[in-house]
C-alpha cells in the first residue's frame, strides 16, 4: 500500500486510485522564459520518482508535464532581445528536454504547452462565465473568486484575509480585487489570439486546468507541483476546475519542497541561478539524482556544492559494487526479497527516498562482505538482481535503458551495411530501393567511394 502526502486534506493517505490499477498525473512545469535550474529540476525528479515507482507497483501511469509557453516574462523577454517568443520557448524547452534525459528522468506522456491549447482554453472560460463564475470586463475575462465557496480549502488562505492584501494594477478592471485574469486584452506588441472577447490571451492559472482536464478527464489522481505553486496558481486551479465541472478535481495534491541556494530562493531576479546544463558538465547525473534524493521531496534543500560533491562517494561505491556484480556469470535468480521489502516499506511511505538509499548503500555493504568472506555466486546473482532492481526504480544507474533511444540508429547502420554487401554483389535493384524507402523515413544516404553514410534530413 502506497501512502502518500496529501496537501488537500494535510495528511499521510493511503492512495486509491480512481480507475482501478491507472495512475492520471500532473505536474505543473516549466515556464520557459529562464534556462532551467536546479530548482526547477526537483519537481520534475520528484514527479519521475512518483512515476517511477507506481509503475514499479504495478500501475498503469498517465503522466503529463506542460510548459507554459506564453506569460508576462516570456514577452518581456522576446521585447528585450527582439526574438520572437516562440523561438525562446522553443530554445528553453529544449534545453529542458535535453537535461531531463541526461538526469533519467522519464519522458512524460505528454508535454503540452499552452500556446497549442487556445482552443481548450477559450471553451473553458466561455463555460466559467456562462455558469457565472467568471466575467467580461472591457476586453479581459476575470474569475470572480467569491462566487467558489470552497476558495482557499488547498492553501488554508481565508477570502476576507486576502481581500485586505489584494492590489489591484492599474490596468486591471476587476470587480474584486481578488478576482484572477482568465484571459488578458492584448497590449502594443504583444502576441494575442483571436476569441470571442478580443484579442488576446490567456492567463497563467486556466491553462492548467483546461490541460489537465483534456489529457486526464475532469477528476484525476495526483496533481503535482513546487509548494511554492500552492498559492495562488494551484487554489485558483481548483476554483476553475471545480467551478466548471461541480466534480473535485484532484483526489491528491503532492507538492515538493523549495530548493534553496544558501538561504534564498533560487531565482535569476536576484542572480543566485545554477543551470542543470552547467551542474551536468562537472557532475555525473547519478550523482545529481543521489543528491537530490537523499532529501525527502517534501522537506527543503538548501544547495551547497560540496554537499553534492559528498555523493560523488556514494556514487563511486555504487558503481564498484555494480562492477563486481557484472564479472559474476550466470543467470540471475530470484531477488533477495528481505530487502527488497525494507526498501519498499521506505517507499510506501510517501516516497522516502533516503530512507531507500540507507537501504541500498547498506545492502552494498553486505555484498562487499560476501566478496571479501564468502563469494557464493549464487547470493551474488541475487545482490545483482535486487540492487539493480532497486536503483532502477530510483532512476539510479539506468544509463544501459537509454540505449534504447538509439536503437533506430543501430538498425539504420544494419541496413546500411546490408545495402553495401548488396552493392558489392551489383545488386542495385533492391539497394536503390532500400535507399528510396529510407528517403520515405526522411533518412538520406550519401554513397562515396569507401562507404555510404546517412543523415536525417
Ligand atoms: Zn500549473
Amino acid at each position: 500500500m502506497i501512502k502518500l502526502y496529501n496537501t488537500l486534506t494535510g495528511k499521510k493517505e493511503t492512495f486509491k486510485p480512481l480507475k482501478k490499477g491507472k495512475v492520471g498525473m500532473y505536474v505543473c512545469g516549466l515556464t520557459v522564459q529562464d534556462r532551467p535550474h536546479i530548482g526547477h529540476i526537483r519537481a520534475a525528479i520528484t514527479g519521475d520518482i512518483i512515476k517511477r515507482y507506481f509503475e514499479y507497483s504495478g500501475y498503469a501511469v498517465t503522466l503529463v508535464t506542460n510548459f507554459t509557453d506564453i506569460d508576462d516574462k516570456i514577452i518581456q523577454k522576446a521585447k528585450e532581445s527582439g526574438e520572437d517568443f516562440r523561438k525562446i520557448a522553443r530554445t528553453i524547452i529544449n534545453e529542458y528536454l535535453e537535461v531531463s534525459d541526461k538526469l533519467n528522468i522519464q519522458c512524460a506522456d505528454y508535454y503540452p504547452e499552452a500556446t497549442k491549447h487556445i482552443q481548450e482554453i477559450q471553451e473553458f472560460i466561455a463555460k466559467l462565465i456562462e455558469k457565472g463564475f467568471a466575467y467580461v470586463s472591457g476586453g479581459d475575462v476575470y474569475y470572480e473568486v467569491s462566487k467558489f465557496k470552497s476558495y482557499g480549502k488547498l492553501s488554508g488562505k481565508i477570502l476576507d484575509e486576502l481581500r485586505v492584501g489584494a492590489r489591484v494594477e492599474p490596468d486591471e478592471t476587476k470587480r474584486n480585487p481578488v478576482d484572477f485574469v482568465l484571459w488578458k486584452a492584448t497590449k502594443e506588441g504583444e502576441p494575442w489570439w483571436e476569441s470571442p472577447w478580443g484579442r488576446g490571451r490567456p492567463g497563467w492559472h486556466i491553462e492548467c486546468s483546461a490541460m489537465s482536464m483534456h489529457y486526464l478527464g475532469e477528476t484525476f489522481d495526483i496533481h503535482g507541483g513546487g509548494e511554492d505553486l500552492i498559492f495562488p496558481h494551484h487554489e485558483n486551479e481548483i476554483a476553475q476546475s471545480e467551478g466548471l465541472t461541480g466534480k473535485p478535481f484532484a483526489k491528491y495534491w503532492v507538492h515538493n519542497g523549495f530548493l534553496n541556494l544558501r538561504g534564498e530562493k533560487m531565482s535569476k531576479s536576484i542572480g543566485n541561478v545554477i543551470f542543470v546544463r552547467d551542474i551536468l558538465k562537472i557532475y555525473n547525473p547519478d550523482t545529481v539524482r543521489l543528491y537530490m534524493l537523499s532529501t525527502h521531496y517534501r522537506n527543503p534543500i538548501d544547495y551547497y556544492e560540496e554537499r553534492l560533491k559528498e555523493q560523488e562517494g556514494g556514487y563511486e561505491r555504487l558503481k564498484q559494487v555494480l562492477f563486481l556484480l557484472s564479472q559474476i556469470e550466470g543467470d540471475e535468480i530470484e531477488v533477495d526479497s528481505k530487502i527488497i521489502e525494507l526498501f519498499r516499506e521506505a517507499m510506501d511511505d510517501d516516497f522516502n527516498t533516503p530512507k531507500a538509499l540507507s537501504v541500498i548503500y547498506s545492502y552494498s555493504r553486505t555484498v562487499f562482505e560476501i566478496f571479501e568472506n564468502e563469494p557464493d555466486s549464487q547470493r551474488l546473482l541475487s545482490a545483482r538482481k535486487t540492487l539493480s532492481e532497486m536503483l532502477g526504480v530510483l532512476g539510479l544507474f539506468v544509463s544501459e535503458e537509454k540505449e534504447h533511444v538509439s536503437q533506430d540508429d543501430k538498425l539504420i547502420d544494419l541496413l546500411l551495411a546490408v545495402r553495401s554487401e548488396l552493392r558489392e554483389k551489383k545488386e542495385f535493384g533492391i539497394s536503390d530501393k532500400i535507399r528510396d524507402n529510407l528517403r520515405k523515413l526522411k533518412i538520406e544516404i550519401e554513397d562515396t567511394d569507401k562507404a555510404s553514410r546517412w543523415k536525417r534530413m
